[in-house]
Parts: C-alpha cells; sequence; structure tokens
C-alpha cells in the first residue's frame, strides 16, 4: 500500500527508463504467405524468430518478389519458389499465388495501418 501526495505534481523526469529505452527499429508486420500468419514485431525480434521479411531490417528490400515466411515454414512453399526455382510462369499461377504477389509489390517499406 502506497499512498502518493496527492498535492505532489510529478514532472517530466528527464531520465524516465521508459522513454530512455532504446527503440531501434521500428514495428514491422510481418506475415506468412505459406501458413498465413501476421504478426506486429520489431525487425529484430522478426529476424530472431526466423522470419523472412522486407522493408527496414528485413531479409530483401520491399518491393520485390522474395520468400515471406515465418519462423516454422519453409521457402519451398512460396511462389518465390514456384517462379524462380520451378520456373512457373505467372500464369501458371493459382489465383491465391497471385494475391501474394500483388500483396509482396504492394508491400509498403514502413507498416501500412489502412488494411
Ligand atoms: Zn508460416
Amino acid at each position: 500500500m502506497t499512498e502518493e501526495d496527492p498535492g505532489g505534481k510529478r514532472g517530466p523526469a528527464p531520465d524516465d527508463p521508459q522513454a530512455d529505452e532504446p527503440t531501434t527499429s521500428p514495428p514491422v508486420l510481418v506475415w506468412c504467405e505459406v501458413c498465413g500468419k501476421e504478426q506486429m514485431t520489431s525487425a529484430e525480434e522478426a529476424f530472431n524468430e526466423g522470419w523472412d521479411f522486407a522493408g527496414p531490417g528485413g531479409t530483401y528490400p520491399a518491393g520485390v518478389v522474395a520468400p515471406r515466411t515465418c519462423g516454422g515454414c519453409t521457402i519451398d512453399k512460396t511462389v518465390w519458389w514456384r517462379l524462380t526455382v520451378e520456373r512457373t510462369p505467372v500464369t501458371g499461377l493459382t489465383e491465391r499465388e497471385r494475391g501474394i504477389i500483388a500483396r509482396i509489390l504492394n508491400e509498403p517499406a514502413q507498416r501500412d495501418e489502412t488494411s
């Protein structure tokens, strides 16, 4: 039980431990095209969890067709694999796979809040 001084006004502490926390990487939305998992995380954490993702701090530059996978999925299930390794023409892709490409190409470098 702590009683705070009701009249005491707290000014902004210059060295607030929370404000001082180093936030080097901005939040990123990572997603897995194989299992459909999405996660709001930091680039650092995503990397540590084995995500393949694009954008700042990511494995690939944004807007380039590359694998988008979580730590539990393998790239041989990705559209990138279909195109690059299996050499499937875009016309041979399924509707779902084309949707994934569209999503990759439209992927903003920063997170998109309007979705
Ligand atoms: Zn996955």
